[in-house]
């Protein structure tokens, strides 16, 4: 059973947000997305560990 949601802090305005992920395309994954805070691009680096916990680093685009 993977995490389907995790949140992750905006390198940009330091909110904290939440993220509904896509199990289905791996269990490592980077993507960019737009903070909806502040609505500055992120890049999304996320990865499930052995317990299926969901970690997710974001770094400004
Ligand atoms: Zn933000």
């Amino acid at each position: 059973m993977m995490d389907e949601t995790a949140v992750y802090i905006c390198d940009s305005c330091g909110e904290e947000i939440e993220v509904s992920l896509d199990t289905s395309a791996g269990n490592q994954q980077e993507y960019v997305e737009d903070c909806p805070v502040c609505c500055v691009p992120n890049v999304l680096r996320v990865t499930w560990d052995e317990d299926g916990r969901a970690w997710v680093e974001s770094t400004r685009e």
